[in-house]
């Protein structure tokens, strides 16, 4: 509907001449195919090669990926130097989004633990210790993603997880490209594993003769890759856990009559070229006609001439633009909507910034693209979508952390705290519990009389 006489166009509301339910309507994100479907594909993979191991894994790389060369399904650190040869501008940018994410996330590391007296004698103290073994999920399919790789291996790396496995389809040849290969090096990931799908997730969740079994699987990936990680995360023998649950990329832009219309259709565009399922949304605050007409115009002109103009075409059938008259208007929208990723291109765009309740992540100002977040300005890309963003965070460091807490009591601490945990314990009528807190008591009260 929004492509009309060729014309690449998004549908507009304006919030004060439609209702509510017609705005609650646009902001529903478009539905999914059926996981049931996908379930019942992608069950049979994993039990095979939970079943028989390596040799499953190869069959399916041999079949999905027509790598039928392929005789091992991975590959061990360290990687031969001809699997990484890349031209020095790739290196040069690859070492800069490494490093700036390397910092942002090094900055995130709990230096000490943290410790607490919560009564005369009672410690209660938490440490941070790096998840032991991950398995990182880098899509394969049409795309080349070191970004992916990047965004997942060096938090991981920072974290300091022993063991690194990192995986992707390979290409028909049986090679992946060299820039997840350096990545790959760069991370000091102990094991590339040469698969994908449902296959990858089965080998990296059950271990194979080859594939190490990991304790948590991180990555965006299609939905057989989707579904595969949900299975092996309600399988309670697999032990192991996932990051998030993952959807079509999505982008809302807030922007008023300040902003360059040229920028606004390019942030859009961005976030529109991913996929046909992809969602972009622009909130215009107080704009005239003739404002949003040039944001139109832009992203028509600007969409013609992309290389993905098809993939576009089909975001934008599903996108949309509101029109609302303030920016508390606009933000109460945005938390409504809870995106991916959000955009402030206003005249005070921290002042918006400090209004947002749910987003993934907050590019502010005009000289902010999403793009650089996507690369190389040090926040992390893998983030919640579908509204997710509402009760989960993006990949972080302390998704390849864990917290251990201990508590410590003086004979002070226990003469303080005993009498409640005696009293909880008798409510529960757990008395062994009761007890262990009673037989110490009477002994403190023993060695008291004796002093
Ligand atoms: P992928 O690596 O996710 O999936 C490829 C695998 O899908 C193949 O190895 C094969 O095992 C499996 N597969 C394909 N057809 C199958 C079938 N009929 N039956 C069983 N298994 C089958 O690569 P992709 O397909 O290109 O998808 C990439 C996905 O990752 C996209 O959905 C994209 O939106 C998403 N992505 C997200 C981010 C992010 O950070 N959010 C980044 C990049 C990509």
């Amino acid at each position: 509907a929004g492509t009309q006489d060729g014309r690449i166009k998004m549908k507009a509301f304006d919030t004060a001449t439609v209702d509510a339910a017609t705005i609650q309507e646009a902001l529903k994100r478009p539905s999914q195919r059926s996981t049931d479907m996908i379930m019942g594909i992608v069950k049979p993979i994993i039990d095979d090669v939970r079943v028989n191991g390596d040799r499953a894994l190869l069959s399916y790389t041999h079949k999905f990926e027509k790598a039928t060369s392929l005789t091992s399904p991975v590959l061990n650190a360290p990687y031969p130097d001809h699997l990484m040869q890349l031209d020095p501008e790739t290196i040069k940018a690859i070492d800069i989004s490494y490093e700036n994410i390397r910092r942002f996330h090094a900055a995130q590391a709990e230096t000490k633990p943290l410790s607490v007296e919560t009564m005369p004698g009672v410690t209660c103290s938490r440490t941070s210790k790096p998840i032991e073994r991950v398995g990182l999920y880098v899509p394969g399919g049409t795309a080349v993603l070191p970004s992916t790789a990047l965004m997942l291996g060096v938090p991981a790396m920072v974290a300091g997880c022993k063991t690194i496995a990192l995986a992707s389809p390979p290409r028909a040849d049986g090679t992946l490209t060299p820039e997840i290969v350096y990545v790959a090096h760069k991370i000091g990931a102990t094991q590339i594993v040469l698969a994908g799908g449902a296959q990858a997730v089965a080998a990296l969740a059950y271990g194979t003769d080859s594939v190490a079994k990991v304790d948590k699987i991180l990555g965006p990936g299609n939905q057989f890759v989707t579904a595969a990680k949900m299975h092996v995360s309600n399988d309670t023998s697999a032990g192991v856990a996932i990051d998030m649950p993952a959807g079509p990329s999505e982008v809302l832009v807030v922007c008023d009559a300040t902003s360059h219309p040229a920028f606004v259709a390019s942030d859009l565009l961005s976030q529109a070229e991913h996929g046909v399922d992809s969602q972009v949304i622009l909130i215009a605050v107080g704009m005239t006609a003739a404002q949003l007409a040039a944001v139109d115009d832009e992203v028509h002109a600007q969409a013609s001439a992309l290389p993905r103009v098809n993939i576009v075409r089909g975001a934008i059938a599903h996108s949309f633009t509101l029109c609302v008259p303030t920016i508390e208007e606009a933000m109460r929208l945005s938390n409504q909507y809870a995106p991916e990723h959000l955009i402030l291109q206003t005249e005070d765009p921290e002042a918006a910034a400090a209004m947002v309740e749910h987003a993934g992540s907050i590019f502010i100002g005009p000289w902010t693209p999403e793009s650089v977040g996507d690369y190389s300005a040090g926040v992390n890309h893998s983030l919640p979508t579908y509204g997710y963003a509402r009760q989960y965070s993006g990949v972080s460091l302390s998704s390849f952390t864990k917290h251990i807490t201990a508590s410590r009591l003086t004979r002070e601490g226990l003469r303080n705290v005993g009498g409640a945990v005696m009293q909880l314990a008798k409510v529960e009528e757990l008395d062994a519990h009761r007890r262990a807190v009673e037989i110490r008591m009477k002994w403190l009260d023993g060695e008291g009389k004796s002093e």
